[in-house]
């Protein structure tokens, strides 16, 4: 594998955590192959998770009614985000993979790691309304989730009391990572460290230490691609999209299923 460069954006306070112990393989066996690994730690940087008119440096354009999106990209353009959203986005622009490593909050990733989504993936630096999807700002890069959970995975599953796993993870591997025109792996999933022998988490850490030796050659998740839906009707896929996928027995994806059922792990595995 080509010598590249890593970014591992970790979210856990403790450093006897299974997050860091996971955190760390990603550093040591990527680092082995020859890949430069940077780590934004963001609890020990303490990083703000709040998007607010502090996030730009000087006067705001419109102080009696502050729009985050317009102020944010207005600074991008003129340099005048805050110093911890120049560093972060100093260190995504060079990476070619970004490493999302965090336990599982409410379904989501914790409130600091969602904090550096708003606020690092700023409107004009990572979208614009014609570079999104598969067209995105960021579709030479990969990127993925990895993550563990309280729950044990059949709670996860499609007759299981949280549901499927593909749904909860849609917003995010779609609506973030996809959206920003990211390659998205497929999740890397520890389920309930907490719960199970130490043994089994031994296999668990093991599992990922193969994997990060295969990781940048992985083929990513499939997602549809952007030119499937007309802009000028809303964005709704194309009459000949929805005539070709008719006799399917699944929809497109987990969020464009066409009312049918949905393609079963294909926000989990690659080639699906
Ligand atoms: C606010 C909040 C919301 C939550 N929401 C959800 C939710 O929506 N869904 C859900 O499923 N869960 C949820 N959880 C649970 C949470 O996801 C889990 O507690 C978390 O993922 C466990 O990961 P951890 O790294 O903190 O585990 P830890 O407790 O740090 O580690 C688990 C075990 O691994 C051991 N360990 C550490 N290092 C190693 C190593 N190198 N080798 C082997 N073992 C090691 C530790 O000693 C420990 O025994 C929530 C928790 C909170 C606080």
């Amino acid at each position: 594998m080509a010598a590249k460069k890593v970014l591992v954006v970790y979210a856990h306070q403790s450093a006897g955590s299974f997050n860091a112990a996971a955190k760390d393989a990603a550093v040591e066996v990527l680092g082995t192959q020859g890949c430069t690994v940077d780590v934004s730690d963001l609890y020990a940087l303490k990083f703000k998770a709040t998007a607010t008119a502090e996030d730009i440096v000087g006067e705001v354009k419109n102080q009696d009614h502050f729009r985050y999106a317009e102020e944010t990209k207005l600074a991008w353009k003129e340099g005048k985000l805050s110093e911890d959203i120049v560093e972060e986005q100093r260190k995504l622009t060079q990476a070619d993979l970004v490493i999302f490593q965090f336990p599982m909050y409410w379904f989501s990733v914790p409130g600091i790691m969602k904090g550096w989504i708003d606020r690092v993936l700023t409107s004009g630096y990572a979208f614009t309304q014609e570079k999104r999807y598969s067209q995105g700002i960021f579709k030479d890069k990969k990127a993925m989730l990895s993550f563990t959970t309280g729950s044990n995975e059949s709670m996860f599953s499609a007759n299981g009391i949280n549901g499927d796993m593909n749904v909860t993870l849609w917003p995010l591997q779609n609506g973030i990572l996809h959206y920003c025109g990211f390659q998205v792996l497929a999740p890397q999933i520890f389920w309930a460290p907490s719960h199970v022998k130490a043994e089994a988490r031994g296999t668990m850490l093991g599992g990922w230490r193969t994997r990060l030796q295969g990781l940048l050659l992985e083929a990513p998740l499939s997602f549809t691609p952007s030119d499937s839906f007309d802009g000028a009707e809303g964005f709704q896929l194309k009459p000949e999209v929805q005539e070709k996928h008719e006799g399917q027995e699944f929809g497109l994806t987990v969020g464009t299923h066409q009312g049918k059922r949905l393609p079963p792990n294909s926000q989990i595995r690659a080639g699906v």
